[in-house]
């Protein structure tokens, strides 16, 4: 505590003048994270991503054929669409417009959702000035959490959602090893932060989870409300690893004190 205390005094004096002689070091030789081309815009796909839409063709998509296509935007159609890619942990970027003429109200109005895995359901709807149940209107995790804040656009405009999706695991035995959580952004305004998922998202029951593979699809909900998509794309990440291949040390010089655990 003393040294901290030296140092500290140290800083805030001499900072432009000081030089470290000691030096910590955490003992792990970590992976060269891999390079990635981050396009040109932030929304953008970057180079590593998988683009499910891109405004042309609807061929990454189950039952995409009932769906359709006007002006680069892929509109709600009869039934769900379901990505032929899936995907386990992922960052996910989509662009949504509520319809013009707004019509209807409440859960009526603009409805449709993206289902993380085919099974966990971040709401779609028109909630500009509609007010719902707030589990249930536009980025609320379905039944569980509303969003923070409500950043929607007006209808007709543009709304993205970038979302950071940590899949659940299960045990051997379909137990829950570890929750699903999710992180999102609308419209670049946080409306998520590492909410953990209590399961799915049903209309009619407590959410559960029940034990599924590692990846899955994204699904797009059909609601009866031509809701239009743009610009979709995924990329799954990992944790880079390192490997802790000496305990942590103190260098100086020559010199290597260990550092003890808990000091
Ligand atoms: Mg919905």
């Amino acid at each position: 505590m003393v040294f901290r205390y030296l140092l500290s005094t140290v800083l805030v004096v001499q900072l432009p003048a000081l030089t470290f002689s000691a030096e910590y070091l955490n003992g792990i030789k970590w992976e060269k994270p891999a390079i990635v081309d981050p396009g040109k815009s932030d929304a953008a796909p970057p180079a590593d991503a998988t683009v499910l839409f891109d405004g042309t063709s609807l061929d990454n998509w189950k039952n995409g054929e009932n769906w359709s296509i006007e002006d680069g935007a892929m509109i709600a159609g009869k039934g769900v669409v379901t990505s032929k890619a899936e995907f386990g942990d992922c960052q996910i970027h989509i662009e949504w417009s509520a319809p013009l003429p707004v019509k209807g109200s409440g859960q009526g109005r603009g409805n449709s959702g993206i289902f993380m895995m085919g099974t966990y359901e971040m709401q779609v709807l028109d909630s500009y000035d509609n007010e719902t149940y707030f589990d249930g209107q536009a980025a609320a995790i379905y039944k569980q959490t509303p969003p923070m804040v409500n950043a929607m656009r007006k209808p007709g405009e543009w709304n993205s959602y970038d979302i950071i999706w940590t899949a659940p695991r299960f045990n051997d035995d379909g137990s829950l090893k570890s929750p699903a959580y999710i992180t999102a952004l609308h419209n670049g305004v946080l409306v998520l932060n590492h909410f953990e998922l209590k399961g799915d998202t049903p209309f009619h029951r407590p959410p559960q989870y029940n034990k599924h593979a590692a990846t899955g699809p994204i699904t797009l909900q059909d609601h009866g409300n031509p809701v239009r998509f743009r610009n979709i794309w995924v990329r799954p990440f990992a944790t880079v690893q390192g490997e802790q291949v000496r305990p942590p040390y103190i260098l100086d010089g020559d010199k290597e004190t260990p550092v003890v655990v808990g000091d």
